[in-house]
């Protein structure tokens, strides 16, 4: 068993102790203290890292865990004997962030508990943010824009009163008398964290001395997570980063829009609307281009044997859509026949049509052709791998 020294002060950044043990698993070298200050992973709250020292050498810690027998064994670069006195110092950059996020996660889950009566399962601390998922009365899943801002003002309102936080083991009997928003997972040496007189639960993580200290917590987004509600948050300094982060984009954003943070929706509804205007505009041109260039075709057809009209071009800057536009609008006059090419990177884009009076199967034409696609008897298009697939099809027409 290791003497935790978190449980007594949170703020224990180095201490000097014994090795007291020492195994080898797949995961690499582990190594038990009879006292110690890291933070084994439990809880939802990541582990410690650090170094442990000895005889002018140090030794990185880089995974702790807790034994069933609360052992806590520290994983290290290199091994140490049993019996080696070592100091050992935590990476208190990564500690305090994790005070502050599962600091924050006792506030937010106290204030969703007294607004909403909603019951909180489970800390995941991440990277970037943490998450708590919530079982709230009647199976909701969401909290509305109102509601969430109200869990805020309560939870940074807790904060910013600066209640002390304090964590003790109190004796059977005194449990029995305690408020507790949730039960204790374990029956015997319950230890009880409590925020000021507005929150207290069983728990055996870190946390600052006070709620001043968490500094500020912000509610991320709220979505529905296999049946319950997940509450995605930060606090104390990646609330700050966060909401540093969310003001460049704000700034960067207004400054390509001439638009401060307030007006930015605004600005960005008018450009929106400008897009779709100029959108329509955009179709409306292509469409009277498609026409005009119908109509130019038309004025250099090849009359065929038996009265049908040949239309046969190449369009150098055309997609798909403008071959079906412009086929489309040359086979409104009467007797038109018209075959269309364009070349892409991939191949030569292939359009046929006809007039409902003309001659001929496009899609048959476009088989035998030797082109990828399809169609009906009075359009087809499709993919040529020959570029002078025009010149084919035509002298198959002619026939
Ligand atoms: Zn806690």
């Amino acid at each position: 068993m290791t003497d935790r020294i978190y449980y007594v002060d949170a703020y224990q950044k180095q201490f000097d102790a014994t090795a007291t043990a020492t195994r080898k698993d797949a995961d690499g070298v582990w190594i038990a203290l009879d006292r110690s200050a890291f933070y084994p992973t439990g809880g939802g709250q990541p582990h410690d890292t650090g170094t442990l020292r000895f005889l002018e050498r140090a030794v990185q810690v880089t995974d702790v865990l807790a034994d069933e027998e609360n052992t806590i064994w520290h994983r290290v670069t290199t091994p140490i004997e049993k019996g080696t006195a070592v100091r050992g110092e935590i990476d208190w950059v990564r500690r305090w962030d994790h005070m502050q996020q599962h600091g924050g996660e006792h506030i937010l889950a106290g204030s969703i508990w007294h607004l909403f009566q909603g019951i909180t399962r489970g800390l995941h601390l991440g990277k970037e943010s943490s998450t708590i998922d919530v079982k709230m009365p009647f199976g909701r899943l969401h909290l509305t824009q109102e509601e969430t801002k109200q869990l805020e003002d309560l939870a940074n309102e807790r904060i910013m009163s600066d209640a002390p936080i304090r964590c003790w083991f109190p004796s059977q009997d005194e449990l029995r008398t305690l408020p507790l928003r949730k039960e204790a997972t374990v029956d015997h040496h319950v230890r009880v964290v409590a925020a000021g007189d507005f929150e207290m639960v069983p728990c055996g993580g870190t946390h600052p001395s006070s709620t001043g200290q968490l500094g500020m917590i912000k509610i991320v987004e709220i979505a529905p997570s296999r049946g319950s509600m997940r509450i995605q948050f930060v606090a104390g300094m990646r609330a700050l980063q966060f909401f540093q982060t969310c003001m460049d984009a704000v700034h960067l954003s207004g400054a390509q829009l001439s638009a401060s943070a307030v007006t930015l929706p605004q600005a960005v509804k008018k450009m929106m609307d400008a897009n779709d205007a100029l959108k329509k505009e955009n179709t409306a041109l292509k469409a009277e281009k498609a026409q005009v260039l119908a109509a130019e075709l038309i004025a250099g057809a090849e009359p065929l044997q038996g009265g049908d009209i040949l239309i046969k071009a190449v369009l150098p800057d055309a997609d798909m859509n403008t071959l079906r536009d412009i086929a489309l609008h040359a086979v409104k006059q009467s007797r038109v026949i018209v075959l269309l090419a364009a070349p892409s990177p991939d191949g030569t884009l292939v359009t046929f049509a006809r007039a409902q009076d003309a001659k001929g199967d496009m899609a048959l034409l476009l088989r035998q052709s030797g082109t990828k696609g399809g169609g009906r008897a009075d359009f087809a298009r499709g993919k040529a791998g020959d570029p002078d697939i025009l010149d084919v099809a035509a002298a198959s027409l002619k026939q």
